[in-house]
């Protein structure tokens, strides 16, 4: 593009940003190339590309030409200057984090986490002499007393699983810098569209692109992304933990990349005006949503978010029968995990990722019988609706 040009928008970025405009045999779309290694033409071949003379691939843990474009979109539209990616979520966070510390280190999470995230930093880095301190999320005075000599990052989600709760950027960043100290950020939930870390000066941003990035609820593809001497390091890594995507995989996210844009923009609407609904019915006793007025994070989330995205949380009133005659009432939501593809999906915290816990843990985690949480799809506002005050409906009778 002409550098004088004013940079195109996020969804046409969406769609060219990392690619070359004439591509392999002038295909439109970027081709998979379903390949575990590449050919050296001859002996003067190697000696270019060991010397440095060429860029080209060799190996494909080494890289792919289907990786990199995804590596260069994503990277364009989280304004990141580099990116990998990965096989999962749970692979972006696990070898970022282990390629930042040391035996003897010392990091800070927030306890609103991801449940594997959490029992990564506290029981595997634990083995290797890496300390943890888990801090409650919000309490920005515990979060700088928590800070030690030895501290290596502070790692957050923002929002949160699945109370919505925000982190406010600006003043982790001011903490951070008092102490000379890494940030990195979770933001699976907000995405690029709804909020950029790294314009608040965090130093390394993590998705799970199974969830919105994709698109699709069909794969599974993590990524990490942030300035290039930061994400050189989690390269090496990558190298030797072997986490790749595969071609077809990264085929898959780009081809759901060219609507994220558009998909968001419509859930974040769909969203707001579901999560209206829900706070306006009889049956529900409180909504979570982050661009709703009642939400205790309500002014950080419009400060450093541009929208409220696809989950909703809401808790019933009445019991755990209630709860089980609701879900059992809901004819087009699916029941599943997950969040952020074209179907709207529902889960119940206490008895899906919660079910080895004792009431008395459960409830201490504000996870009560009659909670949900809602990721609303991109099936018609007016459908999702009438699927709820159909199943709402089983609960006030
Ligand atoms: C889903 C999710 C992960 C894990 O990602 P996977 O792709 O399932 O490995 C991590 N963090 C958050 C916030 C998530 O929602």
């Amino acid at each position: 593009m002409d550098e004088k040009k004013k940079p195109y928008g996020p969804a046409s970025r969406a769609i060219h940003a990392g690619e070359p405009r004439i591509k392999y045999e002038d295909s439109i779309t970027t081709p998979i190339f379903q390949t575990s290694t590449f050919t050296f033409h001859n002996s003067r071949d190697i000696e270019d590309y060991t010397k440095k003379k060429k860029e080209r691939f060799e190996y494909g843990r080494y890289g792919n030409p289907t990786e990199l474009i995804a590596q260069r979109r994503l990277a364009d539209l989280e304004g990141a200057e580099d990116s990998v990616v990965f096989s999962s979520g749970m692979m972006a966070i696990t070898t970022t984090i282990l390629s930042l510390v040391r035996s003897g280190d010392h990091i800070v999470i927030t306890d609103d986490s991801y449940k594997k995230t959490l029992e990564f930093c506290k029981s595997y880095l634990k083995r290797f002499g890496i300390e943890c301190t888990i801090v409650p999320f919000g309490d920005y005075d515990i979060l700088e007393n928590a800070i030690k000599k030895n501290t290596r990052f502070i790692f957050s989600e923002s929002p949160t699983n699945p109370y919505l709760n925000v982190f406010d950027l600006v003043l982790l960043k001011k903490i951070a810098d008092r102490h000379g100290i890494m940030t990195l950020i979770d933001s699976t939930i907000a995405t690029p569209i709804n909020q950029r870390p790294l314009e608040f000066g965090i130093d390394l941003v993590t998705h799970s692109a199974t969830k919105y990035l994709s698109g699709h609820n069909d794969i599974l593809a993590g990524v990490v992304l942030g300035r290039k001497e930061l994400i050189a390091p989690i390269r090496d890594l990558h190298k030797s933990m072997g986490g790749l995507i595969d071609a077809h995989c990264c085929y898959l996210l780009l081809r759901g990349l060219k609507t994220f844009p558009l998909r968001m923009e419509r859930m974040n609407s769909s969203a707001l005006e579901v999560a209206r609904y829900l706070e306006g019915h009889p049956a529900v006793e409180r909504v979570y949503y982050p661009f709703l007025e009642s939400h205790q994070h309500h002014h950080i989330a419009k400060e450093q978010m541009t929208g409220g995205g696809c989950i909703i949380t809401f808790d019933l009133k009445g019991d755990l029968a209630d709860a089980n005659r609701f879900l059992d009432s809901l004819e087009m939501i699916y029941i599943a995990p997950s969040f952020g593809g074209a179907e709207s999906l529902i889960t119940h915290p206490a008895s899906v990722s919660y079910y080895d816990y004792s009431c008395e843990e459960r409830y201490e985690l504000g996870i009560t019988d009659t909670l949900f949480r809602l990721a609303v799809g991109l099936e018609d506002t007016v459908d999702i609706i009438a699927d709820l005050e159909h199943a709402l409906a089983v609960v006030t009778n």
